[in-house]
This record gives C-alpha cells, structure tokens and sequence, in this order.
C-alpha cells in the first residue's frame, strides 16, 4: 500500500498539496505534525500534516517530503477546525490561514531570512558541528537565506538545523524589526567556591602564571567585582579581559570559574507569588455576575453592556477565577495590547505568572514560547491576553474567552488575508472547545447587541458606574455660533478654555480628543491653491510640523517641507485643517504655564511609546494631553476631570455607514476617562452642528435610542447587521484595466444577485501605492445561503482569473468587511 499525506503550506493556494511518505513515516506521522516539502522547482516550504491517507493524486505525481520536523503535533485538531472554518467563511486559503496563524519561527521556507540572536549569549559548546557552520557563517554576515545555508552546508534541506538553532535560540527569523524585550537568560561566571580563602586563591594565581591568558581572566574577574559589586556577565568579563570565550570555557571545565544564569523572564511578572484577592463585587457587579452565570447555562454567548467605569474588569476577573480553579486555560481578547500595560498589571497581581501575554511585538522567540506554553498546557499559560491574533493559540482546555472592548474595529484584520474579525472567529473558537464567550463593553457594536436582542446571546448590563460615581456632565458647543460670534480661539471655544481654566487651577487634569480620521493639516498654496499631492496615492499629503516633513498616510511617501509652492512658486503657504499636532501647538500658547504633551501614532512608536506617557500622566507629569482614539481605549486615571472633544464633526461626516454609530461609542469612551472618583467629570463636545442626533444621543448616554434609529437606517438601506455584505476589490496599476475588469465582474455578479450588488465604485481615495482601486459590494440578505453566495462569487471569481486580460488584477474578498 502506498502512503500520502495533504499538506498546507503557507502560500495561497486553493488545494492542499499531496505528498508521498513511507510506511514508517506513516507511522510516525500523526496530523498537525510539521514537514518540509518540496514545492515548484526548487522551493522548501514547511507543511502541516491535514490528512494521512493511501489515495495517489490523479492529477500529478506526489513527490517526497524532505523531512519530518516535529517529534508531536505542534497543533491540534480544534486548530485545524478553526482554520477551515476561517478559510471557509472569510474565502482565503489554508495557506493564508497558516501564515497568520503560526508564529514566524515555525514556519520556515527557503526565502525565510535569518539572522544571528544578538539577545543572547552563545554558548559555542552546545551547538553540533553543523550547528555551529551556520553560527559560524552568521559571524561574518549579518544575514542569511535559508537557501544560502543549504548551499554553505552543502544539503538540499537545512530546515531541521535551522529549527534547532531556532530552539536553542542561536538564530532570529528575520521580519520583526521590532524592538526586543530581555533575553531570557544571562549567562553570568563567579570564581568557584574552593578559591575564595586567600591561600587557596595565591596558590590557583601561581598555577595560572604559566597560562597568562587564564591568569588575565581572574585578574580581571576581580577588578570588574571589586569596582562593580554585582554578579559578572559572561559577556563584560570576555570584553573586559580580551579572552576567548574558549578560555573562559577551559576555566570553567577546570572549575576555576562557575557558570550561572540568572532568569529575567521576556513578559516581566515582577510579583512575589503572594497574589492579590480579587476584589469583592458590589452589589450591580454581583448581580451581574450572577445573571452571566445564569445566561451560561443556556447560551454559550454573553454580552455584558456597562457603562464605562462599571467595573467589568472585576466582574471577568471573578469569571476567571472560576475557570482557573475548574482547571481551564482562559483566552482575554483585547484590541491593542500596547494600551493594556495598566491590564495587565491588575490580572498579575491576581494570578500572578498564571498569566501569560501574546504581542505581536513580541520576537519571534517570545511567542513561540508563549505558543508552547500554551500547547503544552503550562502553569504560566492558563490566562492568556492577547489582541487578535491569541485566537489562533493552541489551547488544549479552553474553558473561556473574553473579548473586551467588543466593539473595537480594531478586531477585524483588515490586510492580508484571512480578512477575519477576532470577535467572531472566538466565537467559534469557544465552540469548538465547548467554551463559554463573554463579549464586554460600555457602547456594544451594533452587531452584538442585535443578537442579544434576538436571543442568540445572553445580555447583562450594569447601569451604574462602580462607587456610584456620576456619569460625567455632558455639554454640546455650537462652534458655528461661536464662530459668528467671534468667540473661538484657533480651535478653543470660549467655553472650553473656561473649562479648562477652572479643571487646571484645580489641580486636575484634561484630555483634549481629536480624531485622527479628521482633517488632517494639508498645505495649501495662498495664491494658486496647489496643495502637494503623493505621488503614489491619489491623496494630499499630511504636514508634520514636528519634523517639517509631508507625508501620506497611505503609503508612508514622505518629503520635506517646501519653503514655495511646489506649482507657482509663491512662499505664501497655508496648513489648512487641524491634527492633533496643531491642536499641541494651539494649547501650549493658550496655557503656557502647564505641561503638555500628545499620544497618538507618531508619538507612540516603539515598543515602550505608549507607557512612557501613561505612566507620565498617572504619576501626573501631564497636565494637558491631547491624543486621537488611542485615548479611549479603557485607559484609568484618577485626575482627570475633564475632557474636550475638538471636533465631533468630522467623525460624523465620514463616509462610512459604521459613521454614526462609531462616532457614539468613540465619544462614550473618550467621555468615559472624565471623573472616574467622587468629582463628577466634564466632557465638553465642539460640533458645527449640536442637534445632531447622535450628539444628543451621546449627552443623554442613550445608547437604545441611538440603536434603534440607526437599526431603522440599516434596515432601510439594507446594511449589517440585517444583511450580510461581502466587499470585493479589484486593483491595478492601470486604470482603464481596472476598470474593464471591475465592470465585468459587477456584471457578472448581477447576473447571479440582481440588486444585491452594488458597484463598481472607486473608493474615496481611488489610488494607494500606485495601484487604482474599485469596489463592488454584494449584500446578502438573511434568508439567503450565506454559503452559496460564497460559492457562486468563488465561482465567478474563478472565471474571472482565468481571462487573460484580467490576470495581472488583483482581488480582495472582504466578508463582514469594516
Ligand atoms: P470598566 O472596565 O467597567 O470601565 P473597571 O473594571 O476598570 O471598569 O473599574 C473602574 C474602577 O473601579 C477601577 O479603578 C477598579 O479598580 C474599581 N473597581 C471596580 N470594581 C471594584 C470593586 N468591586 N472593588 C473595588 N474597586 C473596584
Ligand atoms: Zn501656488
Ligand atoms: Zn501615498
């Protein structure tokens, strides 16, 4: 009988790849195990095993795998389930499941670039001959193919050696140019105890005078104690003493020298292992809790709706506590980890290194060692927080999911493929592992709450913030009228300034929000109206005072700024439109005596950008900070008392059906940081139009009446969550290609739906990156096989790709698309 196994690899393709094994081999093999397979003419990749069968391909001849990679399923049967669902429901590939869903380092292929762990120490003595060729090569560039190796080692495939270095941590895979946190170990030397009395210690430096390189390193060991008085790193006492680390080794194996490490774990728990008792629930959070309870027996979906400042961390933390001591491993789901430091310190001190956090910040290291912390059930990993991608980890006992922040958009991948929303997909993770899921927020996405009212979900809700503190006072500001009136400073009502004032020379502190999706500050020329443009996007490039550059928030072009307009030659130039960096400016003139500082995506790069100033506003250094969205993402601060929304417009205005509903729960969050102690809070909210619905809305905190009008327009015009909708995207570099091709396919689809199909359309912004954009929208209604839409537009879709003209476009599926 001849064996074969289906294997994924991580490239978009429809089918799985059919390989043939050996008997032994397929013995071995169980699914979920890695491979390294051959693919095309001389590529490598590494699969995952989906299937062992004795079924030959028709079509082709399977050829043999390289290798087998893993000793055990690296991951299990419910990944694998949530993988096809995903691929299923968001119309991708396996392959592009796979890519999203491992961490980089266990997917290696032959283009995989690798690079030497600068992080740590090397300890030469443990790499295998082969092992220390690569290392060896790594000395003298500072990076390689997985390819090149395979030719320095002279073997087709590299692939287990370089999995091992990986393991022992010699090598990085390449890609994460992020910052990287503290190596996990450091390797430090102490002269060995028998050497520590004086005669002993003359009588070792006698011996090593025939061995002056040896006798240096002691020397130089005690001159680096004496002058430091902290434990020796391996690494300052080989630079130091200008030694080998040979020698240093052969110092060791005498046991002259002692090595040891000390452990600085990556995702720093700083606790003692007396953990903090969770808090005891007021009466609003105890009912709550009850009521989830309860809803859990019936449903495996609860929302919890309460109001900001409710308490609903500790109403999980309870739910958590619950599950750990059942024995499941618990997924919290988050939008942005960055955000979260203040989070994750409360969950530590409570379950201390029970939790563990999964970043895609985090190197390649990091997380393949949350990832087997996680497969192998550990003690550190049975919380897990992570923002989007933690749906994909190997859990073996999940028992619950939280996804907080619900409604964040933030949950949907956007690009690349698999375009899916974290949200929903846990939903289904939580499914698979018969797990319960609760969904919180204090401003649900419609979606949730729709189901809620249908019955698929449970609902629970507390109305009260935690110590009754107050909602804080709402007040709308018609800057229209103001304006007229002559009662505007740059962008500063009368009002707000008074505010202000008053918030300031109390001693508390004020949050200025200004929309990043607002104008943002364009150039403009006084006398011939040209405003630069990028050259690879149809936008108008962003100014950046702070670097006096321009810049395309598309596709990152970036120019300095010109002293004349760029057409006629005038230096009479104009930033027309305000961010938050005008904003900055704006406030440090109006109050110079306090200190100002901004939070948004230029001032938070870097991995430790966004608790620099957290934690400069709590140990309040920061008197005034003005920040776009970032700042409502559940941030907790005592002192301040007031907060001012510049511009409630242009959120409004935005061309998006999601617009309104958005606009309520980013003012609502932002509101929300106002007064969380005994003083009541201020919001201030600027609008050229006041009596706009959802502004009344917002400052009555009347999140049923905003639901029901916008599910009347979402009704009407036939948008989710009534109907589902299914975005496509054709781009091309050129235009009329485009446009030929999106009209065929929109014909195409009408065909198959009729009126559901909207388009084609170019997007507000028709070119990004030298590519023009259209959009076609297919909308399903409920009664409609949501699964047989899909096949028809796969169908379509396939159609399309095979005529020649149209090859060279790309197609973007988006489902659910945000
Ligand atoms: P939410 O997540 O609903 O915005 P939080 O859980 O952050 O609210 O709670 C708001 C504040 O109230 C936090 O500072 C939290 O520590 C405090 N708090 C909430 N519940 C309790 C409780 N049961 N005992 C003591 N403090 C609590
Ligand atoms: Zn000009
Ligand atoms: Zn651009």
């Amino acid at each position: 009988m001849q064996h074969f196994i289906d294997v994924i690899i991580p490239v978009p393709l429809q089918k799985l790849f059919t390989y043939s094994i050996t008997a032994a081999e397929s013995d071995f093999l169980k699914v979920g195990m890695r491979v390294s397979v051959p693919f095309g003419k001389s590529k490598i990749y590494t699969g995952i095993v989906y299937k062992i069968h004795s079924e030959a391909p028709e079509v082709y001849e399977a050829k043999d795998i390289h290798q087998i990679l893993d000793d055990t399923p690296i991951i299990n049967e419910q990944q694998l389930r949530l993988w096809q669902w995903i691929a299923s429901y968001y119309m991708c590939t396996l392959g592009d499941v796979m890519r999203a869903a491992l961490p980089s380092a266990f997917i290696l292929e032959s283009e995989t670039i690798i690079s030497k762990n600068t992080q740590k120490e090397i300890d030469e003595s443990i790499l295998k001959d082969d092992e220390f060729l690569v290392f060896d090569a790594l000395q003298f560039q500072s990076s390689l193919k997985i390819h090149d190796i395979s030719n320095i080692l002279g073997i087709k495939n590299a692939l287990p050696i370089i999995k091992r270095l990986i393991e022992k941590e010699v090598i990085s895979v390449e890609e994460e140019v992020y910052e990287k946190y503290k190596p996990k170990l450091v390797r430090y030397v102490r002269l060995h105890n028998s050497y520590t009395s004086e005669v002993h210690l003359h009588q070792l430096l006698d011996d090593l005078s025939r061995a002056p390189k040896q006798h240096k390193v002691i020397m130089t060991l005690f001159s680096l104690s004496a002058s430091t008085k902290k434990p020796i790193k391996v690494a300052d006492l080989t630079k130091a003493s200008e030694a080998s680390s040979s020698i240093i080794k052969a110092l060791i194996d005498k046991g002259i020298l002692e090595e040891y490490y000390i452990q600085t774990d990556r995702v720093e728990y700083k606790g003692d292992g007396n953990n903090e008792d969770t808090k005891r629930l007021n009466e609003n959070q105890e009912a709550a809790l009850t009521e989830i309870k309860e809803a859990f027996k019936t449903q495996s979906v609860v929302l919890l709706h309460g109001v900001t400042s409710s308490g609903k961390t500790e109403v999980y933390v309870k739910l958590i506590e619950e599950a750990l001591e059942r024995g499941e491993q618990v997924l919290y789901l988050l939008p942005e980890i960055a955000l979260t430091t203040q989070l994750i310190t409360r969950l530590q001190n409570y379950f201390g290194e029970q939790v563990s956090v999964f970043h895609s910040k985090y190197s390649t290291h990091e997380r393949a060692e949350v990832w087997n912390n996680v497969l192998n059930n550990s003690h550190k990993a049975q919380v897990v927080l992570g923002a989007r991608s933690s749906i994909f980890l190997p859990f073996n006992n999940l028992g619950l999911i939280i996804v907080d922040e619900e409604h964040e958009q933030s949950f949907k991948q956007f690009d690349p493929a698999p375009r899916y929303h974290a949200r929903d997909t846990a939903i289904v993770l939580a499914h698979l592992y018969q797990a319960k899921t609760l969904l919180g927020s204090a401003t649900p996405s419609l979606e949730s709450y729709f189901n809620a009212k249908q019955s698929k979900y449970g609902l629970v809700e507390i109305t009260k913030r935690y110590n009754n503190v107050l909602m804080p006072d709402m007040e709308l500001v018609d800057i229209k009228d103001k304006h007229k009136r002559k009662k505007m400073k740059g962008h500063f009502s009368d009002r707000l300034i008074e505010e202000m004032t008053d918030a300031l020379s109390e001693g508390f502190q004020v949050i200025l929000f200004q929309n990043r999706r607002g104008f943002s500050p364009i150039v403009e020329c006084n006398t011939c109206g040209h405003s630069p443009q990028c050259p690879n996007c149809d936008v108008s490039l962003t100014y950046h005072r702070y670097k006096n550059q321009l810049r395309c928030h598309y596709c990152g072009y970036v120019m300095a700024m010109q002293d004349n307009c760029m057409a006629c030659g005038s230096p009479e130039i104009d930033s027309k439109g305000f961010g938050t960096e005008q904003i900055e400016t704006e406030v440090k003139a109006l109050f110079p005596n306090y200190k100002v500082a901004r939070m948004d995506l230029d001032t938070t790069r870097g991995k430790y950008g966004y608790e620099k100033i957290i934690s400069a506003l709590e140990q309040q250094e920061i008197d005034i900070l003005v920040g776009t969205q970032m700042l409502t993402k559940g941030l907790d601060f005592r002192n301040v008392k007031l907060v001012g929304v510049m511009n409630a417009d242009n959120m409004l205005n935005f061309p998006d059906f999601r617009a309104h509903e958005r606009s309520f729960q980013l003012i609502l969050q932002v509101a929300g940081r106002a007064g969380r102690t005994d003083v009541r809070g201020k919001v201030l909210i600027q609008s050229y139009n006041p009596h706009h619905n959802i502004l009344q809305q917002v400052s009555t905190n009347d999140y049923l009446l905003m639901y029901n009008e916008q599910m009347d327009e979402r009704y009407n015009f036939k948008y989710p969550p009534i109907y589902k909708q299914i975005k496509i995207t054709l781009k091309h570099k050129d235009y009329l290609n485009v446009e030929n091709a999106s009209i065929w396919y929109a014909k195409s689809l009408r065909n198959a739906f009729g009126d559901y199909v909207l388009g084609p359309e170019s997007p507000p912004v028709a070119r990004i990156r030298n590519q023009f954009h259209k959009n076609i929208l297919v909308k399903i209604p409920k009664k409609q096989s949501l699964a047989k839409t899909k096949e028809a537009i796969t169908k379509i879709n396939n159609s399309f790709l095979s005529i020649k003209d149209f090859r060279s476009v790309k197609v973007v599926l988006n489902v659910d698309n945000f």
